[in-house]
């Protein structure tokens, strides 16, 4: 089990932005206030010298080559795997599987383990606060079995129901999947707790950890979900690579979800018998910079430390969620979970939230997000076209929500509300 509850310390804001070099830019003379980490996150510098090394000095492909620059690839690649099996507390690195995002990991179970699971009338749950890559591969893979997709209710704070979700589960359910963390309401989901209801019913569970990785110290022994599933440009890392977390005895009796080099035992034109996990989910060349860049990426939040993160964060949501409240009294924020991430969903009555993010980036160079943030079935339930959301990294300050306040100030100008 990981270290946990270590009180935490104070993290350098000022020398921890100087390994962003994002950060430093101004544009027309202003600060980049950058503040839709929920989207995707700034690379530090260690990312960064750390791809400019492996291509300038080490690229090759990986498990293939038998030439030196070809082995300390792979060994770089294979050293990655450890980094994220030990980032989540997995029990080995076989149960890391890399795909391209957190969306083709949640694609690869519903289709390999769905399809070789489900049955017409099973039922698989879900939850209303999904993002659509949560909920559409389960609709593919029902429409494939004829299975049903049933959806866990959430209160007016935006909090999931528990009761209400242990009364949907009964004899057909085989399947639970959901957010640690919702990307639109910031509600931090009592997954522990879910995940062992889901199992007194047999049911494996997927945690969509997308949002949470960033955030929170994960523990996949102890929370002892089925699968997890996260971004690496989400954690500091490139685009292009994602992580699929899965317990070794479902890894192994899944098929495989895509084929081709890499991911067989023996291949003749009458039988193909297939490698072991994880390269039975790896067919072709593998995103190997990125594999070795989020590795790097990876070293850098832990050299921080998930604690130290989570208690900054935590203080600077604090700090926006009241100074919203107190100075924008137009602004409604969307998601009043007791436990929630750094971040804040709001709208402003009779202003589209497409005008306030521009407002906010061509006067003040803030970048946060509007729209609704893939997930229309969220949007429709809470009664809104859109929202603005403003999501915080442990590189943002209150200087920075001192500028979003003036700015939103002046959105509310314009508009004369
Ligand atoms: N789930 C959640 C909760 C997300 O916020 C996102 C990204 N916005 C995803 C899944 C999909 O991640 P990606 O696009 O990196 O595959």
């Amino acid at each position: 089990m990981q270290i946990k509850n270590k009180p935490p310390k104070a993290l350098n804001i000022n020398s921890i932005r100087q390994d962003f070099p994002i950060l430093s830019q101004r544009i027309d003379n202003l600060p980049l206030v950058y503040l839709d980490n929920a989207a995707t996150t700034q690379k530090p510098i260690t990312v960064i010298e750390r791809i400019t090394e492996y291509l300038s000095y080490q690229n090759s492909t990986v498990r293939r080559g038998a030439y030196a620059l070809s082995e300390k690839s792979t060994s770089f690649f294979n050293e990655a795997r450890q980094k994220v099996a030990k980032f989540i507390n997995a029990k080995q690195s076989e149960e890391i599987i890399f795909t391209k995002g957190c969306t083709e990991a949640i694609n690869l179970v519903a289709s390999s383990y769905g399809y070789s699971n489900f049955q017409p009338n099973d039922e698989i749950i879900i939850t209303a606060m999904e993002h659509h890559a949560n909920i559409v591969p389960w609709q593919l893979i029902c429409e494939k079995t004829q299975a049903k997709l049933k959806i866990a209710p959430i209160n007016e704070l935006g909090e999931l129901n528990l009761l209400e979700l242990e009364k949907l589960i009964n004899p057909r359910t085989r399947f639970l999947s959901l957010c640690h963390i919702s990307n639109v309401l910031g509600t931090i989901n009592p997954i522990k707790k879910i995940i062992e209801l889901g199992h007194k019913h047999k049911i494996p569970v997927l945690i969509d950890g997308s949002q949470a990785a960033p955030h929170e110290l994960i523990d996949v022994q102890d929370l002892g979900c089925d699968f997890y599933a996260f971004s690496g440009h989400k954690v500091y890392a490139t685009t292009g690579v994602g992580v699929l977390y899965g317990k070794l005895s479902h890894l192994e009796q899944m098929p495989p979800y895509q084929a081709g080099g890499d991911m067989i035992e023996r291949v003749t034109f009458e039988k193909t018998t297939y490698a072991a996990p994880p390269s039975k989910f790896e067919a072709g060349t593998p995103p190997i910079m990125e594999v070795i860049a989020l590795g790097a990426a990876l070293d850098y939040i832990t050299n921080l430390g998930l604690e130290n993160i989570k208690a900054y964060e935590h203080d600077l949501l604090k700090y926006a969620e009241e100074q919203i409240q107190d100075l924008i009294p137009e602004a409604r924020i969307i998601g009043r979970a007791k436990e929630k991430a750094s971040l804040i969903s709001f709208v402003i009555d009779s202003i589209h939230p497409h005008d306030i993010g521009t407002i906010l980036d061509q006067e003040f160079n803030i970048s946060v997000r509007v729209g609704h943030h893939c997930a229309q079935p969220l949007m429709n339930l809470l009664k809104v076209p859109a929202t603005a959301r403003a999501s915080f990294a442990f590189y943002n300050t209150e200087e920075e929500i001192d500028i979003l306040i003036k700015g939103l100030k002046r959105v509310i100008e314009i508009f004369k509300y």
